[in-house]
C-alpha cells in the first residue's frame, strides 16, 4: 500500500516538474494558478551571509607557505618511514563511529556531524581517521600485505565542539597508522615519528607524554577500581563526570573541571594494576624511548577520549613557557579494533597530527614556512603581434624548466619593467613588434643592464646557460 502511495506522490512530483518546466507554453490560467499557489514561497528567498560556518575557516593563499611546508614534512616523513598513502571518504555510515569510537565518548555523544541522508541513510562526516582507515584495511583484505602495513593520510576532520582558539569544527589532521606488529618497537618509531615531525617544522620544545592503559584483562579490573574510588568522590565531580562515571569512567581522568583534576590526582592510575603482558610491553616501550634519547613523561592522568585504545597512548605538546601549553597532536595502540570490526587480529598503533595547531605553533615560535622557488626570468611583450606570440613562448620556457614570470594584461613597456624589478628577476625577455616578425627576442640582465637580441629557437638554451653561469638554480619541479 506505502509503495503505492510512494508512486502518486512521485507522480504528482514529476507532474509539477512539467508545469515549471514548460511554463512558458501553459495558458494564463495556469500560470494564474500556478502562482497563487506557489508566490510566497519563490518571492521570500532565504539570505545568505558572506561568512563560512562557525568554526570553520578559508586557509587563504597568503596562509599556505605554513600549509605547504606542514604537507611537504610530514609526506617526507611518510615516505621515510615506509608509509603508503591511503585517501578515504570524508563520509560514512555514522554507526561506524559510534560502535568503534564508543557511545559513551565526547567525540560520539556531542561532537559529531551526524545526519539522514535522502536516502534514509544515518551517515556523519568523519571525527578522525582510524576508524575509517580500519574498515577499508578490512573491506579490502590488506590483511593479507606483508607486516607491518603502514599508512598515511590527510585531511579535514569534523567536531560540533564549541570553537575556540586553535579549536576548529573543521580542522585539518595528518594521521598514520600501522598493522600488523605488536613488538613495542612499533610504538618507540611511532612516537619517534610524531615528535620528529612536530621538530622538523621548527617546534623544538616539545613535551612527549606517554601512558599505558592496558587491555581488555587488566582493564576491566582497572575499571571496576576506578569506580569504586570515583563513586566515593562522587559529590566532587563535576556534571559531565558524573555522567561519565557510568558510561566512560576513563574519561574522567582528563576532566578539565578543577575539582575533578583534584579527584583525579589521588585516582588508581591504570600503569600501576598493568597485567605482566602489559607491564612488559610498557617498560620495554620506555627503554627504547631512552635509548633514542627522547624525553618523555608518564602521565597517569592520559588516557585520550576514544574507546578503542589498548596499552600505548601518547601526546605531543607544546612546551612553550608562557602561556597554555597546546596538545599538537597523540595516538596510541588499538589491538583489538580491527578484530572488534570483523577483521583478522591484527594489532596496530597510530596517530594524528592537528595541522591548525601545528600552524599556529609554528608561527608563535616564528618557525620557517615553505618559500616556493622565484622566478628568475620575466617575460615582457609589446605590440599586438608580440602579445599573441608571448603565450606560446612563456609556455615553450616552462615546458624547459625555466620558472618564469609575466603580466602580459599590461601594456607599456615600463609598467612591465617594474614588475620585472620588483621579481628581482635575472633576466627580462622583450619582444617587440620587430622581434617577432624576425623571430628573435631581446634578453635584458637586469644586474648590468645590457641587452642582446638572440634568435628566437635558440632561446632556450641561452637562457639555460645564462642562468647556470650566473649561479643561479634552475627550477624543479616538486624537489
Ligand atoms: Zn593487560
Ligand atoms: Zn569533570
Amino acid at each position: 500500500m506505502s509503495r503505492t502511495k510512494t508512486i502518486r506522490k512521485k507522480t504528482s512530483k514529476t507532474a509539477k516538474m512539467v508545469v515549471k518546466k514548460s511554463i512558458k507554453k501553459a495558458t494564463k490560467k495556469t500560470i494564474r494558478k500556478n502562482t497563487r499557489k506557489k508566490a510566497p514561497q519563490q518571492i521570500k528567498k532565504e539570505p545568505f551571509v558572506l561568512q563560512p560556518l562557525r568554526g570553520m575557516k578559508d586557509i587563504l593563499p597568503q596562509e599556505q607557505p605554513y600549509w605547504e611546508q606542514v604537507r611537504r614534512v610530514t609526506e617526507k616523513l611518510a615516505r621515510e618511514y615506509g608509509f603508503s598513502r591511503i585517501d578515504i571518504p570524508i563520509m560514512e555510515f555514522s554507526n561506524l563511529f559510534v560502535r568503534n569510537i564508543g557511545e559513551g565518548t565526547d567525540i560520539v555523544e556531542k561532537e559529531m556531524y551526524a545526519f539522514t541522508t535522502k536516502g534514509k541513510n544515518k551517515v556523519a562526516l568523519r571525527p578522525e581517521f582510524t576508524a575509517g582507515i580500519c574498515r577499508s584495511f578490512i573491506q579490502n583484505g590488506m590483511h593479507i600485505l606483508a607486516k607491518p602495513v603502514k599508512l598515511f593520510s590527510t585531511g579535514p576532520v569534523y567536531r560540533y565542539d564549541r570553537p575556540q582558539k586553535g579549536r576548529y569544527r573543521e580542522h585539518h589532521q595528518v594521521n598514520y597508522d600501522v598493522f600488523g606488529e605488536q613488538d613495542p618497537i612499533l610504538d618507540a618509531q611511532i612516537i619517534q615519528i610524531a615528535s620528529r615531525t612536530v621538530q622538523d617544522l621548527g617546534i623544538k620544545s616539545i613535551q612527549i607524554q606517554v601512558n599505558s592503559i592496558g587491555c581488555p584483562t587488566c582493564r576491566k579490573d582497572y575499571r571496576e577500581l576506578l569506580i569504586n574510588y570515583l563513586e566515593s568522590k562522587k559529590s566532587k565531580l563535576c556534571q559531565d563526570c558524573k555522567r561519565r562515571l557510568k558510561t566512560n569512567p576513563l574519561r574522567v581522568l582528563d576532566c578539565k573541571e578543577d575539582k575533578c583534576a583534584q579527584v583525579s590526582a589521588s585516582a588508581p592510575q591504570s600503569i600501576s594494576h598493568l597485567c605482566e603482558d602489559c607491564h612488559t610491553h610498557f617498560k620495554t616501550l620506555l627503554e627504547y624511548l631512552d635509548e633514542l634519547d627522547l624525553s618523555y613523561i608518564i602521565n597517569p592522568q592520559l588516557v585520550r577520549g576514544l574507546d578503542y585504545y589498548t596499552k600505548t597512548v601518547f601526546e605531543i605538546w607544546s612546551g612553550s613557557e608562557e602561556g597554555k601549553k597546546l596538545s599538537l597532536g597523540g595516538g596510541g595502540r588499538y589491538d583489538k579494533l580491527i578484530e572488534s570490526m570483523g577483521g583478522h587480529e591484527m594489532p596496530a598503533i597510530g596517530f594524528a597530527i592537528g595541522m591548525e595547531r601545528i600552524v599556529e605553533e609554528m608561527k608563535r615560535v616564528q618557525a620557517k614556512s615553505y618559500s616556493p622557488p622565484r622566478p628568475k626570468v620575466f617575460l615582457a611583450q609589446l605590440g599586438n603581434l608580440a602579445k599573441k606570440k608571448s603565450l606560446k613562448l612563456f609556455a615553450e620556457l616552462g615546458k624547459n624548466g625555466i620558472l618564469i614570470a609575466e603580466s602580459f594584461g599590461r601594456g607599456s613597456l615600463k609598467s612591465q619593467l617594474k614588475v620585472a624589478n620588483k621579481l628581482k628577476v635575472s633576466f627580462t625577455l622583450i619582444l617587440g613588434q620587430k622581434e617577432s616578425l624576425d623571430e628573435t627576442v631581446i634578453v635584458k640582465n637586469m644586474a648590468t643592464g645590457v641587452q642582446e637580441t638572440v634568435s628566437m629557437n635558440k632561446l632556450v638554451s641561452i637562457i639555460k646557460k645564462k642562468l647556470k653561469t650566473d649561479n643561479v638554480v634552475v627550477y624543479h619541479h616538486n624537489k
